[in-house]
């Protein structure tokens, strides 16, 4: 089995990756990192969890220590933009992890908050800014921030920039880049908007691809429990009396839901925060890193607010909600098995959302078990299942969405 050591990175990089106790390479860090070191453009397939966050940045920090040029002041060497802010604050502390020994400075710009500590830590000159696409054009257009300069190109998450409306923001970013440059994009799906883009980017790319889905749910141990929609409170209630489950994240579809399922539990004495989009970018952080230490038991979150977080040690994924993308699930579970380790995912299921489980069973290729003994165990949600089925479309066949489901996609 190949070793980081065998990998040829700098070994200021290999002290770092010794502390943390990495010592063998993810199957994406194993085929992207030597690509990357002899100067090939890259396209990654590989979802959050596969360890791609590494599979870039050592890399790059090793191509920065070894060109040993002088940073100059809001003209960074390298951009990494990535949809959300959580993403782009984890990147940033990888970095700054695998990087602890380098000289190199790397700094973090995103939308929601004040923009002087950022343009400060610009100005001072640094190798790598990894950006969420709208604050960078926002800093670039205030003249805050060059772009003219970046050798290394990293796309995080094209297709979940897609899905968070960022395609136009992309478009402009490029052609403020030097049109050669080292290009690295990665996706977890490719869809053929995604495709084009990629296209577009990418010289000559090398594709590196990992399939995490199916091992990565391979991992999980999954159950569904049928029940009716009001009695959702009270089995997650329920399922929480055992202590065994001891870092939870909870999904769910709308905001107002994550705040009311925290009133709930919080009632129930159960330690819970909510992160979605109305909340302020200080309390998200402060939730996921209250969390993260263990000092609040449950987290839930809506989809777009959990992107990207990377948390370790969580025990159980419960979808209290259940959302209409069988890929979203893929995520959702994702959360609970990081880097091979085990874990445990509970959905529940109404019978409005029977269709839901169909699609994920097809997408996944695997029937969940079902929990019938449970207090709150409905029949009627069961027996939907049937009907629906035949029905099903497969995944990339969307219908268009009518105006009230688009209004509840822009509420979550
Ligand atoms: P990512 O897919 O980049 O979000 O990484 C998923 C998780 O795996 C993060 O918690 C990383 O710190 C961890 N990780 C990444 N690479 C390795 C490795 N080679 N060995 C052990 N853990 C790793």
């Amino acid at each position: 089995m190949i070793k980081f050591k065998d990998l040829k990175i700098d070994k200021l990089i290999l002290d770092a990756l010794i502390e943390l106790g990495y010592e063998t390479p993810t199957p994406i860090q194993e085929q992207a990192i030597p690509l990357v070191l002899e100067g090939h453009d890259l396209l990654g397939i590989a979802q959050t969890g596969t360890g791609k966050t590494a599979a870039f940045c050592l890399p790059i920090l090793h191509i920065l220590n070894q060109r040993k040029l002088k940073p100059s002041p809001k003209s960074p060497r390298v951009l990494v933009l990535t949809p959300t802010r959580e993403l782009a604050i984890q990147i940033h502390d990888n970095l700054k992890t695998y990087g602890k020994y380098l000289p190199q400075k790397y700094a973090v710009i995103f939308g929601g908050v004040g923009q002087h500590k950022q343009v400060q830590s610009l100005g001072q000159g640094v190798e790598v800014l990894v950006a969420t696409p709208g604050r960078l054009l926002d800093l670039s257009q205030q003249r805050l921030l060059k772009l003219d300069k970046v050798e290394i190109f990293v796309l995080d998450e094209a297709d979940r920039m897609l899905d968070m409306g960022f395609m136009n923001d992309i478009k402009k970013i490029i052609p403020m880049l030097p049109s050669k440059r080292h290009n690295l994009f990665f996706s977890a799906t490719m869809p053929s908007v995604i495709q084009a883009l990629a296209n577009k980017i990418l010289e000559c790319p090398k594709k590196v691809e990992v399939t995490p889905p199916a091992t990565t749910v391979a991992l999980i141990h999954q159950e569904v429990m049928y029940v009716d929609k009001l009695e959702k409170p009270a089995l997650l209630e329920h399922l929480l009396k055992d202590k065994a489950l001891k870092k939870v994240l909870v999904f769910v579809g709308m905001k107002h839901v994550a705040n009311r399922v925290v009133e709930k539990l919080e009632k129930c004495g159960i330690s819970s925060a909510a992160i979605h989009g109305n909340k302020a970018q200080g309390a998200r952080q402060r939730a996921i890193e209250n969390f993260a230490q263990g000092k609040v038991r449950v987290l839930v979150a809506t989809d777009i607010a959990s992107r990207g977080i990377d948390i370790d040690g969580i025990t159980h994924v419960i979808n209290y909600d259940l959302g209409n993308l069988a890929e979203a699930y893929v995520h959702r579970i994702g959360r609970t098995a990081r880097a091979g380790s085990e874990g445990a995912a509970i959905t529940f299921v109404t019978s409005e959302e029977k269709i839901n489980l169909v699609n994920v069973e097809r997408t996944t290729k695997q029937k969940i078990k079902v929990i019938v003994n449970q207090p709150f165990h409905s029949v009627t949600a069961e027996k939907a299942a049937a009907v629906a089925a035949p029905k099903v479309r497969s995944r990339g066949g969307r219908r268009p969405q009518s105006k009230k489901r688009q209004k509840r996609r822009l509420d979550r």
